[in-house]
């Protein structure tokens, strides 16, 4: 046997339905004896999609209720941001690349998708390696690479600056909305009106950070969370430690993703990071502008910034979400998407009012195609 098909056979078994539905039983069992809901949150996209797919957030619904998070970065991407995209794009010469899930958020006036319909040159790409690839092979044209994403996605980003800084490409840019996740969850959890027993944190997040960088949500907030993975046996082994913990009336941060988290994450990975990329305040859709929670490149790199090609006169301030939308409320599990008077009426996938409709992790993309008969 092959050590790829050994590893997919291995993976089999965190997808393995008879053990998941013996796990789910005992779950809920013990949460039941709480004798009342559990209210965690997924703070990940990625959860909140494996969530729904796989019948987890119905089976346990009403032993454990689950609410969405600031974990998808496309639907946290402000309006603003939107729009100065929008506006690089406009510029003469000029291609905008980005991943496919960005083309149709809407921004104040209008989406990537409408303005590339309009002729814009904005190009889908699946990697900043391909931007860069495109600034090679197109030297009379600026390429700027829309960056979205949290810390799983930055080392890679950064990979592709270094490449445009080999070849010596004056015509590659960046546009960095990237974002890190522990000041979000620290003005989440700020937040009163919040209210949770737990927390469910990204694998893929903790894999670079390590799960020691996320300590704080128990020792500053007193809140129990544990950190898995996004196969169905990885879900209900983090969601049974949770509830060990909630009930038990224990705050601490454990791991139940060890076959990829590590107590410190992935060192050269970070290094990378902070090499390229330098935090700097950012703006969250539904969280606000949050201080050290974006990336910018760093000084050394800052010719490769696409900030400088915007309009002096537009600085990139707070947008308004469109009208009616309640993605902000949404992200923050204050509100389930169903409760949206928008959702599947005003709001569906093929016409959104919000990125939480769009994008391929958003919560109310989720809820419409797993969710939605039963509302
Ligand atoms: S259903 Fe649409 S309008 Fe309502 S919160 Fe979700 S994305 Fe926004």
């Amino acid at each position: 046997m092959t050590r790829r098909s050994r590893f997919q056979r291995k993976l089999k078994e965190f997808s393995d339905p008879h053990l998941g539905r013996r796990m789910v039983r005992a779950v809920a069992q013990k949460a039941e004896s709480g004798g009342r809901p559990l209210r965690f949150m997924e703070v990940c996209g990625t959860h909140t999609m494996a969530f729904s797919r796989s019948g987890l957030r119905d089976l346990l619904s009403g032993r454990i209720d689950l609410v969405s998070g600031p974990g998808c970065p496309v639907c946290v991407t402000d309006t603003a941001d939107i729009d100065a995209a929008i506006t690089l794009a406009d510029l003469e010469d000029t291609v905008l690349c980005t991943y496919g899930d960005m083309m149709r958020v809407p921004g104040s006036r209008t989406s990537l998708a409408e303005k590339q319909a309009q002729g814009a040159q904005i190009r889908v790409v699946y990697s900043a390696a391909d931007a860069v690839q495109a600034a090679a092979s197109e030297p009379s044209r600026r390429v700027v690479f829309l960056a979205v994403g949290f810390e799983t996605t930055a080392p890679g980003i950064a990979l592709a600056v270094r490449r445009a800084a080999e070849k010596d490409l004056d015509n590659f840019y960046v546009y960095s909305v990237q974002k890190v996740l522990p000041p979000a969850l620290r003005a989440l959890l700020s937040d009163p009106e919040v209210k949770l027993d737990g927390l469910m944190l990204p694998g893929h997040v903790a894999t670079i950070v390590g799960r020691e960088a996320l300590d704080f949500v128990a020792g500053e907030f007193d809140m129990p969370a544990v950190v898995a993975g996004f196969e169905p046996v990885d879900m209900l082994h983090g969601l049974d430690v949770l509830v060990d913990m909630a009930l038990a009336g224990e705050a601490a941060v454990e791991n139940a993703y060890p076959r990829a988290v590590r107590e410190r994450g992935n060192r050269a990975a970070r290094g990378v990071m902070r090499q390229y990329f330098a935090p700097q305040a950012a703006l969250w859709r539904g969280l606000g502008k949050i201080p050290e929670s974006g990336l910018t490149l760093q000084e050394d790199y800052h010719l490769w910034d696409a900030s400088a090609l915007l309009p002096a006169d537009e600085a990139v301030q707070g947008g308004d979400p469109p009208p009616g939308c309640s993605c902000g409320e949404v992200l923050r599990g204050k509100m389930l998407p169903p409760e949206c008077p928008l959702f599947a009426s005003g709001c569906r996938p093929e016409d959104p009012v919000g990125p939480c409709m769009v994008s391929s992790e958003g919560a109310c993309a989720a809820y419409y195609r797993y969710h939605r008969e039963e509302y």
